[in-house]
């Protein structure tokens, strides 16, 4: 049986490549409520972040039916980590629509 040849794809992304960046805060922003991890054993899926290439990176991750924003500050005495709080998922893309939009912090 013939298999066709498949031409070999190292990487359809080009370098470098960035992510999405958050947008500079905008006045009157709103203020997210950042908390410390929740100790939880949910297994938690990360849907979208923004790009490494940042000290600061936010995730938007999904949980237990719920979704949250992760945020991790890499500073030189390490990373710290902080969630938003838990919101159903058509309430979080909002605001991590407005996070990117620099409409939310
Ligand atoms: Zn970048």
């Amino acid at each position: 049986m013939d298999t066709p040849e498949k031409p070999v794809v190292e990487s359809l992304i080009p370098g470098p490549y960035h992510g999405v960046h958050v947008a500079p805060l905008q006045k009157g922003h709103e203020k997210i409520r950042w908390l410390p991890p929740a100790q939880r054993s949910d297994r938690v899926r990360v849907r979208r972040h923004t790009c490494e290439c940042k000290a600061t990176i936010y995730e938007l991750c999904h949980s237990g039916g719920l979704m949250f924003i992760r945020r991790t500050v890499r500073g030189p005495d390490g990373a710290h980590v902080h969630e938003s709080d838990r919101l159903v998922t058509a309430r979080m893309e909002v605001l991590w629509l407005r996070l990117l939009l620099g409409e939310a912090r």
